[in-house]
């Protein structure tokens, strides 16, 4: 028996005992259609990685396509850091394909430290994004070859689908009640609630540095204490008017001072919100102690981490409840199952962050960890318009508020590239980060 038969011997062996498994390999084709009974899949040469960008939901997104030198064996990624779009594009294109190719795609742990450390300096969004649209190509490849959607390679199901939560908002508490009931009539049980965006802005009035013609025009104004109070208003009569049944999350967006984040929670104590997440801005990590002994509401943090300095001391000291995670932020599958194992044992659950700068790609990547870890939390509702869903073909669906995945092997997702190139990147808006005090100051996120 020569070497390529042993494999395919070893690799047929344990799954001919149970030929009832819709993932079997006793076929000619598995349901990707690649040949089982020829093709030898221990040694799978990457040809290229390529970068492809594309936004119709004019949002710009970046997925990473890997292509193997089997015909038809290829993988997708998500490496969606919108900000920064095309810098993404060119880590992948002008660095990463070239450090990849003839590498295997079956070792992805050695790929993904080697191109970790490829850069010497890293755990920056740009590079980290590029890693994750590689790595979970690669993730998406391995599935294919094995037959089996991702997350039965990470463990297998430990729920039949995943819990989610949606956005409602309004300019006013009234309005938000209203759209909390039209998304409560859909199924969903969790909802998260914010007066206006980010900050609520609308409720500033005009600021100083407006009249001295400081800054830009465009630039939003933050008063916190009308953010504060606003946003008490509103949980106030979300609860009078809804009651108990739903679940009310909330997103102070990095932007309060410290000790504004610790008053505001203490105020939504009395509401039970499910959590109250990003109090502090990342380079606020500290205050996390303060604000675990000030209240026992339950805290989400981290969309903003990119380094696993940022997370591992708050975690191991339990200082707050759920990781959400940007996971292309991190580098991909491979390290947000190290998170995840790690939450794991700090009863740190999971909330990967999922708003609509994320691909239906990273979505269904975020789907298949949420079914596999045990610590899983929540998963932000992806929101996709019927363009994204023609141009990503089996995509993950969400239904009562759940959220769904295919059976088919690998992520179960596609990209249509003719259809994508109808969709170019727009140009990028500045403004929504722009955020600045009465006197001027800039405001970080
Ligand atoms: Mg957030």
């Amino acid at each position: 028996m020569n070497r390529r038969n042993i494999v395919k011997s070893l690799a047929l062996m344990p799954l001919a005992a149970y030929p009832t498994l819709s993932h079997s390999r006793d076929k000619t084709q598995n349901s990707h259609g690649l040949d089982q009974s020829e093709a030898d899949y221990s040694n799978v040469k990457i040809r290229k990685v390529r970068a492809i960008i594309t936004a119709p939901q004019n949002i710009e997104l970046v997925v990473v396509k890997v292509e193997t030198d089997q015909p038809g064996l290829y993988g997708i990624g998500c490496a969606t850091f919108r900000q920064r779009a095309h810098s993404v594009v060119s880590a992948i294109n002008d660095y990463l394909d070239d450090f990849c190719r003839g590498k295997d795609v079956n070792n992805i742990e050695d790929i993904w430290q080697t191109a970790y450390v490829s850069s010497y300096w890293r755990n920056g969004p740009v590079l980290n994004n590029a890693l994750s649209g590689l790595d979970q190509a690669l993730w998406d490849i391995k599935g294919k070859i094995a037959g089996m959607p991702v997350y039965q390679l990470l463990g297998g199901k430990c729920r039949f689908a995943v819990d989610t939560y949606t956005h409602a908002s309004g300019p006013t508490p009234e309005a938000v009640v209203e759209d909390v009931q039209k998304y409560m009539e859909q199924g969903f049980r969790n909802v998260r609630i914010q007066l206006g965006g980010y900050g609520s802005t609308h409720l500033s009035k005009e600021p100083a540095y407006k009249r001295y013609q400081f800054g830009s025009p465009d630039d939003n104004t933050l008063d916190a204490n009308a953010y504060i109070s606003g946003t008490v208003k509103m949980f106030d009569l979300v609860r009078q008017k809804i009651g108990n049944e739903v679940e009310l999350l909330h997103d102070v967006h990095e932007r309060m001072q410290p000790m504004d984040a610790i008053n505001l929670i203490k105020q939504l104590e009395q509401y039970r919100p499910f959590f109250v997440e990003d109090p502090f801005s990342p380079e606020n990590n500290g205050w996390f102690e303060l604000l675990r002994k000030q209240t026992s509401v339950p805290i989400a943090m981290g969309e903003l981490f990119n380094s696993p300095h940022e997370w591992i001391d708050p975690m191991s000291k339990r200082w707050f409840d759920f990781i959400r995670i940007h996971i292309s932020q991190i580098g991909g599958i491979t390290p947000a199952m190290k998170v995840a194992r790690l939450g794991e044992w700090y009863n740190v659950r999971t909330a990967w962050h999922g708003p609509g700068d994320v691909s239906p790609v990273g979505h269904a990547a975020n789907a298949h960890i949420d079914l596999a870890v045990w610590n899983f939390g929540i998963q932000e509702a992806p929101r996709f318009n019927e363009a994204l869903l023609e141009v990503f073909p089996g995509s993950p669906t969400v239904k009562d508020g759940f959220m769904f995945v295919n059976e088919k092997p690998g992520l179960g997702i596609d990209i249509n590239e003719e259809l994508a190139k109808k969709y170019p990147a727009p140009k990028f808006d500045y403004n929504w980060t722009q955020l600045r005090k009465n006197d001027g100051t800039p405001v970080r996120p």
